[in-house]
């Protein structure tokens, strides 16, 4: 259109409910060098290496995204900073800043190869980072994640700090785990200036275990945390699900997302795609559209756009998670490895 500037060519796009898809997530790879026990079994199959997008195909698709407005990208995973070469699509997608058709390029780790990245990801345009941190205790760090060091983590968030990339931490609330270490993690992030976000266990693939010995309620954890911290809500949003209150004692920002005691859908304005271009307009639902088809068809992009719009007028009005002990099993056989957190 005449007076736009050249990178919005096409209409934004908006689902059936109204809701303007401004937000993209791109799962690089779903492998990972961590296997923590509510994600993964210890013994996770992958997908076969060719089945991936090739990183050039993983650019042409977010740009695409970013053409029909799409403003925020989230790399994530599986973990992204394991897949061979990713500093060069950060590199590639950091252009979209540049000319300001993006306002946002983050991304979701467990921080394993931050102390190596973290500099040349400042370099791409990267000022925000989701670090997963469930716990303080390095053994229990290593018992969670089965494979990771708490030690090199932590080395990787201070290089991230360093380098000039605010960090906010997620940690996954988890019965008999961290339950009781809630408020350090609290104190922890809020001591390094940065905000703690609090999830739920989503019931996403198997994992070798009964999901219901791992989840615990946010409704629990914000009664218990009441008990001793005054927490103020406070209408703070970063464009994702999770809700905030204020910590007094701390002064700091404390999310919560919680999409099994609270429904969160009503404002999604998420799509995820997956490593191998599937894309999923709800974490929560089997519904999706092949991209990857589309992408390898032809050069041009009209096949991709095309495909890209269909999808998002399938876009769900919500998710149906349930934990139940009757149901047992995930209400969603993908994991989150592969739609990425
Ligand atoms: N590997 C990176 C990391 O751990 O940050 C990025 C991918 S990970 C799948 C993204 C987020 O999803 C992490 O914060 C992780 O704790 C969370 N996650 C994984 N499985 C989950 C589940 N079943 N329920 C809730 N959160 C989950
Ligand atoms: Fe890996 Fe992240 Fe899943 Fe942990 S939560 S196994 S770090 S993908």
């Amino acid at each position: 259109m005449l007076g736009e500037p050249a990178h919005r060519t096409e209409q934004p796009l908006i689902d059936p409910f109204g809701r303007a898809i401004e937000y993209l997530r791109v799962s690089v790879t779903d492998r990972c060098d961590f296997r923590c026990v509510y994600c993964m079994t210890e013994h996770m199959t992958f997908l076969p290496k060719r089945d991936l997008l090739t990183l050039e195909e993983l650019d042409r698709l977010c740009a695409a995204f970013i053409r029909q407005g799409v403003k925020k990208l989230r790399i994530t995973g599986g973990e992204p900073l394991v897949r061979r070469n990713i500093l060069w699509l950060f590199r590639a997608l950091g252009r979209h800043l540049e000319t300001g058709a993006l306002e946002e390029l983050t991304l979701t780790t467990n921080a394993s190869q931050l102390e190596k990245y973290a500099s040349e990801l400042y370099s791409a345009g990267v000022r925000r980072i989701n670090v997963s941190l469930d716990t303080l205790d390095p053994v229990k760090f290593k018992s969670v994640t089965r494979w990771g060091d708490l030690a090199n983590v932590l080395r990787g968030v201070d290089a991230a700090e360093a380098a000039g990339i605010r960090v906010k931490f997620n940690a996954v609330a988890l019965k008999g785990i961290n339950e009781d270490e809630i408020e350090d993690l609290i104190r922890f992030a809020h001591g390094r200036g940065a905000d703690l976000t609090l999830i739920e266990t989503m019931p996403l693939g198997d994992i070798g275990e009964d999901r219901t010995d791992q989840y615990l309620p946010l409704s629990i954890v914000r009664a218990r945390l009441l008990d001793r911290l005054s927490l103020e809500d406070i209408p703070y949003r970063t464009g994702g699900p999770a809700r905030y209150v204020t910590v007094k004692e701390t002064g700091g920002r404390l999310g919560f997302i919680t999409p099994l005691t609270h429904n969160f859908c009503e404002s999604c304005n998420r799509v995820r795609v997956t490593c191998t271009g599937q894309l999923y307009m709800c974490l929560g639902q089997e519904d999706d559209a092949d991209l990857r088809a589309p992408l390898r068809a032809s050069p041009e992009d009209t096949l991709l756009d095309a495909a890209i719009v269909e999808a998002i007028s399938r876009k769900p009005k919500g998710h149906d998670f349930v934990i139940d002990r009757r149901t047992k099993k995930p209400s969603v056989a993908r994991h989150m490895s592969v739609t990425g957190g």
